[in-house]
């Protein structure tokens, strides 16, 4: 390949890669393409996570007492409805206190009553009151004001987040109004959290918000504020530094552009331990204290439903129906683990697609067999998603597949589509090489033996007719004596230059060898190929011709003309009718055209 060919091809591939970025980047700005290329990313996320879910260990001081089905029918049994009468949770509380668990978390919601407080919810007022270790939620929405009085909430829920403008400034953050709870519960206690969950377009959730927004104060999510509780940390000190939430020195929440954080699973659902209401509720009544120890003692216990009637069903990337409760014991555990998954942005999924692009180009470039290339290209492909399961399984970095491959895949098809171009462009060149004298840029022997073949065989089949006319150059042997080799080679030169000229484009001129040229006049009769014989003829003697010196000289030439049918019916026969034409017009005295031997 020559230098020049190279630096052209080379030129065109990067043409190719700067089109496709360009395309890509474009292409990203619009929601649309952004919002389809992330849905296909999010399934690659979610199978990474189900691939790598049996390397993960889950934190087992986290347990959940579960409103399951049995426990459901076994309120149902005692109470008749669902919710329970509150002195239930009371007597939970009570009951749980004496296995000193580290905190009683509630993923219920104890709303405001209509009317006046019943002798059950004074009950569980006490029990909170009393005890500081228990937690509960509420929950953010944006009904209008007119379905419920956007709530003013008391000051010590709050929370201060310095450079908070992450969560401040995502929309899905903001919330205009809350699901209150009990206005005496809330002059009780403080440990209040918020248990809000976002969903993506298809319905899974991958992100959980630590922290929200509420008329203008920051509010922690249930999970945040027990890992905070959890670790000693005063809300006080939170903040924000680049990309993450930083609780302490050693626990940093990384959060999305949109403040919030990636979960990373621990398994299906029950990978958590659970333990059914029923059977706590059985064990405390039995003041069975060695159960109630051996389970929840120095524990985080999450109360939650998992009974399909209450729909507290999740979608997450490992299970289409997990429990929220476990939603929030798998956020505590990424907390305090610091187990969350970061998702590199946009520009260094980019980044890696440019890498393997190139990779791809170079293999494409490298081996002349599709076959290699192809295999190259897909194992280069195959190793990037093993290296991004590694990456996800050892270092909790989320790397982009879809663009990267998607990219790649577009280097592919275009490298190989322009690799054929420019090939068949070669294919072109190297043919006219192949077909072409050097020295008088005429067709070659071959090619004129070809194209005597080719005429000769459409005569037979569809009759008409073809002629041919062969040239010689008179004394050319005595010329290169007198004018030495080279001032001949630009004599050949120019005669042949004055043959292209006066023949037309379907005529073919041929070097036939040294100072001889033939000229194939396809559908041409005798007598009009006598007439382009004399033209040609005349027009080498009247020219004068530029020598090597810059000197100018004369030379003629001898012409002899054959025809098919007239003078024979194979290429033989033809080239030999013609060359005795030549060779009369020699004997005759040379520079003159002769087309008859009788
Ligand atoms: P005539 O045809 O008139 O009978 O005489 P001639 O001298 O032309 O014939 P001959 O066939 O004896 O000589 C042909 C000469 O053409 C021999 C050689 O020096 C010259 N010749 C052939 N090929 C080339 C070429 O490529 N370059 C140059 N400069 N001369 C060539
Ligand atoms: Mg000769
Ligand atoms: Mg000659």
């Amino acid at each position: 390949m020559s230098k020049n060919k190279k630096i052209f091809d080379f030129v065109v591939y990067a043409f190719i890669f700067v089109f496709i970025f360009a395309f890509i980047i474009y292409a990203g700005k619009f929601n649309a393409f952004g919002k389809f290329i992330m849905g296909i990313e999010y399934k690659t996320f979610d199978i990474r996570q189900n691939i790598i879910l049996s390397h993960k260990q889950n934190n087992k001081d986290i347990v959940i007492i579960a409103v399951d089905d049995p426990s459901y029918e076994y309120i149902a049994e005692k109470f008749g409805t669902w919710p329970v009468p509150r002195s239930f949770w009371a007597d939970l509380i009570t009951g749980l206190e004496k296995a000193n668990p580290k905190f009683i978390a509630f993923d219920l919601l104890f709303t405001k009553r209509l009317g006046a407080l019943d002798e059950g919810d004074l009950k569980l007022i006490e029990a909170i009151k009393s005890n500081k270790n228990v937690y509960l939620s509420m929950n953010f929405d944006n009904y209008p004001s007119q379905i419920r009085i956007p709530p003013q909430l008391p000051d010590n829920l709050k929370v201060n987040v310095v450079n908070g403008d992450i969560i401040k400034n995502s929309p899905m953050l903001h919330f205009t109004n809350c699901r209150n709870a009990m206005e005496e519960l809330l002059q009780v206690t403080d440990n209040f959290g918020f248990i809000n969950v976002t969903r993506d377009d298809d319905g899974i959730i991958r992100y959980i918000a630590p922290m929200f927004y509420y008329k203008d104060a920051y509010y922690p999510n249930l999970t945040t504020l027990i890992a905070l509780k959890y670790l000693n940390i005063e809300p006080a000190s939170m903040r924000i530094e680049r990309d993450k939430l930083i609780l302490d020195e050693k626990h940093k929440i990384p959060l999305n552009p949109d403040g919030r954080a990636i979960v990373n699973w621990y398994g299906k659902e029950g990978t958590f331990e659970y333990v059914s209401l029923w059977e706590v509720d059985n064990a405390i009544r039995n003041n069975n204290e060695a159960f109630l120890k051996k389970k929840f003692e120095n524990k985080v216990v999450y109360i939650g439903t998992t009974v399909t009637a209450l729909a507290d069903i999740k979608s997450t990337p490992v299970s289409f129906m997990y429990p929220g409760v476990e939603t929030h014991a798998t956020f505590l555990n990424n907390i305090l683990d610091n187990n969350f998954i970061t998702h590199f942005s946009f520009k260094a999924d980019l980044a890696i697609s440019v890498i393997l692009c190139f990779l791809i180009g170079f293999c494409i470039l490298k081996f002349e067999s599709v076959t290699y290339s192809i295999l190259c290209s897909v194992s280069i492909i195959l190793v990037y998603i093993v290296i991004t399961v590694i990456a996800m399984q050892f270092f909790n970095v989320w790397l982009g597949i879809i663009l990267p491959v998607l990219s790649a895949t577009l280097i592919f098809v275009s490298a190989y589509i322009t690799k054929y171009l420019l090939k068949s462009k070669d294919y072109e060149h190297t043919y006219r090489l192949a077909v072409t004298d050097g020295l008088t840029e005429m067709y070659n022997h071959r090619y004129f033996q070809e194209q005597m073949i080719m005429n000769v065989q459409n005569v037979s089949r569809y009759g008409g007719c073809f002629s041919l006319i062969l040239i010689d150059i008179d004394f050319f042997k005595k010329f290169n004596d007198k004018h030495g080799h080279q001032s001949g080679d630009a004599v050949l030169r120019q005669v042949a230059q004055t043959i292209k000229k006066n023949i037309r484009t379907s005529d073919i001129a041929c070097r036939y060898g040294g100072e001889e040229m033939s000229i194939i006049l396809t559908n041409t009769a005798k007598e009009d190929a006598k007439t382009v014989a004399k033209k040609v003829w005349s027009a080498v003697r009247e020219r004068k011709f530029e020598l090597a010196d810059g000197s100018w000289a004369n030379v003629t030439i001898s012409v002899g003309v054959a025809c098919m049918p007239n003078n024979g019916s194979s290429p033989q026969e033809l080239i030999e009718y013609a060359d005795k034409c030549l060779y009369k017009a020699k004997q005759e005295g040379r520079d003159q055209v002769v087309s008859e031997i009788g």
